[in-house]
């Protein structure tokens, strides 16, 4: 895997949105497989090469902007320290302040329907959970690689928020 997505997930890997178990809040809503977040989970690009025994790996493509991407499909709880990126920073969303011309990251719109966290905004989560997830974001989009395909998780993000 790329040391940069590493690093990024390596920010994430032992802390949760929650300083207890946010799951028992909801049974692990976001990892059911119903709802408007669909029972796929996007990976990007060397997160497929992770072993991930409780999950199978298919290939999508993103609704927004047409992308082709890994994806999995969860039959069981995972390990923490195994999850994708999209898991780990859930439900929490990368996205670029035109305002402040950096990177940063809000609510996931998507998580508005199913995660009990979602109406409480950032000010409800831990603040270091956030911090981590920013901190994540911005090394991603320090390569620009990294950069495109935040921009596309974004543009996903934000076409949710038009439909809501
Ligand atoms: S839906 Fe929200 S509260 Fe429930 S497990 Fe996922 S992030 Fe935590
Ligand atoms: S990878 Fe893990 S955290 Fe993500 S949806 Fe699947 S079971 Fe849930």
């Amino acid at each position: 895997m790329d040391n940069t997505l590493r690093a990024a997930l390596d920010l994430l890997s032992d802390i949760t949105p929650l300083k207890h178990d946010c799951g028992s809040l909801c049974d692990s809503a976001c990892c059911r497989d119903e709802g408007e977040l669909g029972s796929l989970v996007w990976l990007l690009p060397g997160e497929e090469d992770t072993h991930m025994p409780w999950a199978d790996v298919v290939t999508t493509a993103m609704p927004v902007t047409q992308t082709q991407i890994s994806a999995i499909s969860c039959n069981s709880p995972c390990s923490r320290s195994d999850r994708p990126f999209c898991c780990r920073i859930f439900p929490l969303s990368p996205y670029y302040s035109e305002k402040r011309q950096e990177w940063d990251v809000r609510m996931d719109r998507r998580a508005a329907p199913i995660c009990p966290l979602f109406h409480y905004g950032k000010a409800g989560l831990d603040p270091a959970f956030v911090e981590a997830a920013r901190r994540a974001v911005r090394l991603l989009a320090g390569d620009p690689k990294w950069e495109q395909w935040l921009m596309r998780l974004q543009a996903e993000e934000s076409a949710y928020r038009m439909e809501l």
